[in-house]
């Protein structure tokens, strides 16, 4: 007979023990491994093939070969994969029925829509609410979207109203906006725009309250008459750190960054130098190959790339952050200058690097694109087309770890 003395009895018992407690570790290592797939991560210094693992809403680990071992997987060969996209400048903020937020008959529009089909899983409005109207905007969109939304809060107490309400000086009180900044999380900036005065109140009083709230403010300069110098603005007004949105515009009323002839303005790289953040803010009417083309010759690349997202923008040149990142890759931007833009930069710029990369431990946000290749066009604020032979398409979003948009059913099984 086979007797085991207690001590034997007991260092079994603990093995086995042991033994259960790795498989159990092992079994619940990763609810989902992303295999195969071009990782970019800025952050990370990461720009190679890699497999990505997930555990419930977290990411746990990016390695050359992860066992996926009854994890769910995702074949992402020949694919990119990238932290969720982040778009700083966006337009989700409704109002009420009455107002007409956002001019020239443009309306804001539901973030979950039209983020996670582009890979984006974080969004910030860009000065659609004020300090009063924060409340509201809260309730209506950033509590009932799955799409992560933040604010940039309008230094106009009223919001985007359109027309007088803009125009108001009296109502761009720094002290309010700063105390309304401070009081919510989701709020990562303030915003000027669409003022039409000479005077630099709005752009100072935004700054004052970016101050006082440790927050970046972010202009769209577009209606001063006369326009305001862009280089006292970055000089002598912004802070660094500051965004300068609608960078490539080219508007009767607002100076732009390269010249009539074509040169990029010297005090554009000092002033990026200096740290003004340079952001795209695509929209109906602020991009132009004509400033961009030559800009990205000039060796400048904007720091963030971004949509302006309305009615209007999504409807015409912009589309979506895609195509913006595909605009620019046929540029001459890389794909891993792309993907910084849309990621790891804007998270920097609103101040939340805890997203835009894929360290572990970081929510899992994530998207997949394939790289297109053929025949392509794209057009600009001023009805203009460039060719190109390259376009970004979505394949999956995921957002907290949870399947999003999954245009070719990468992450299910076949049917049989
Ligand atoms: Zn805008």
């Amino acid at each position: 007979m086979f007797v085991l003395s207690q001590q034997k009895v007991k260092s079994l018992a603990g093995a086995i023990m042991l033994a259960l407690a790795a498989c159990a570790a092992n079994a619940q290592d990763y609810t989902l491994v992303i295999k195969g797939g071009h990782v970019i991560d800025a952050k990370n210094n990461i720009n190679e093939v890699m497999d990505v693992g997930i555990k419930d809403d977290k990411i746990v680990r990016v390695a050359k070969s992860i066992d996926a071992k009854g994890a769910q997987v995702v074949d992402a060969k020949g694919l990119y994969v990238t932290p969720g996209l982040i778009d700083i400048h966006s337009h989700n903020f409704y109002g009420t029925e009455e107002d007409h937020y956002l001019s020239n008959g443009y309306t804001a529009v539901a973030p979950d829509e039209f983020t996670f089909r582009s890979g984006v899983t974080t969004v910030a409005d860009a000065g659609g609410a004020g300090w009063k109207s924060f409340n509201k905007f809260k309730e209506q969109t950033i509590n009932h979207s799955d799409t992560r939304v933040f604010s940039f809060l309008n230094i106009v107490g009223e919001g985007m109203r359109g027309g007088a309400w803009e125009q108001n000086l009296s109502d761009m009180d720094a002290k309010a906006t700063a105390t309304v900044v401070k009081a919510h999380k989701e709020i990562v900036g303030i915003k000027v725009a669409h003022y039409m005065g000479a005077e630099w109140e709005p752009v100072d009083r935004a700054v004052q309250a970016g101050t006082s709230a440790n927050v970046p403010v972010m202009i769209d300069f577009g209606g001063n008459t006369p326009p305001l110098s862009i280089e006292d603005l970055f000089m002598k007004h912004l802070r660094p750190g500051d965004i300068f949105t609608h960078c490539f515009a080219q508007l009767s009323s607002r100076e732009a960054i390269v010249d009539d002839q074509g040169k990029l303005k010297a005090f554009i790289v000092a002033a990026q130098q200096r740290g003004i953040i340079f952001d795209v803010g695509h929209g109906g009417g602020s991009f132009r190959f004509s400033q961009a083309i030559p800009a990205l010759k000039a060796g400048f690349i904007p720091n963030t790339i971004s949509t302006d997202l309305h009615t209007g923008s999504m409807n015409a040149g912009m589309k979506d952050q895609l195509n913006i990142m595909s605009k620019f890759l046929n540029m001459g931007m890389t794909v891993q200058q792309v993907m910084a833009a849309s990621t790891w930069h804007p998270a920097k710029a609103i101040k939340h690097e805890e997203l835009g990369n894929l360290s572990p431990g970081a929510v899992a946000d994530v998207a997949v694109f394939s790289l297109k290749k053929g025949k392509f066009g794209f057009i600009d604020s001023g009805g203009f087309r460039m060719d190109g032979d390259q376009k970004l398409e979505t394949e999956l979003t995921l957002r907290a770890g949870k399947v999003m948009w999954d245009l070719n059913g990468i992450s299910r099984p076949s049917w049989k």
